[in-house]
């Protein structure tokens, strides 16, 4: 019997909807989060649950139907570009200077736990590959 990851048990057990996520919340700052950038349109915040010395998850303000990444539409392709763009910005804020990983989960047999579209930015240590 090997115990499931954690992660893996809340993304097997969330089931993909349109339905308000905690990520409103932490938008709303109705419970706190550790804010490491914000302008109008993305807010990154550390992951609750690091896997890495660096854990930000980067994600629109509005979700506009982005549920996850599978559900892209073309008037979505600016905010996916400012989104990845937020990444770097952060990745070099945090001083990621030999590296990071940028991970998107989609679904649940990608693990995602969370339906409001989140860019995982990861480092500050070696990472493997390829990822579980
Ligand atoms: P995913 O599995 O790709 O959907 O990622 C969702 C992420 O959200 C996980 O890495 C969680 O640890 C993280 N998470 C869940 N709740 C919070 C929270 N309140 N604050 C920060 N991160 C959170």
């Amino acid at each position: 019997f090997t115990p499931m990851a954690p992660e893996k048990e809340a993304a097997l057990a969330a089931t993909p909807s349109d339905a308000p996520t905690i990520f409103d919340k932490i938008i709303n700052k109705e419970i706190p989060s550790i804010v490491v950038y914000e302008d109008d349109k993305v807010l990154a915040f550390r992951d609750i649950a690091p896997q890495a010395p660096v854990h930000v998850l980067i994600i629109p303000k509005i979700r506009d139907g982005l549920t996850g990444l599978s559900k892209a539409e073309g008037r979505h392709c600016e905010i996916l570009g400012r989104l990845l763009y937020t990444a770097k910005l952060i990745a070099k804020q945090e001083g990621l200077d030999e590296g990071f990983r940028i991970v998107i989960n989609d679904g649940p047999k990608g693990c995602q736990s969370v339906y409001h579209l989140h860019v995982h930015l990861l480092g500050g240590r070696q990472l493997n590959w390829p990822p579980g």
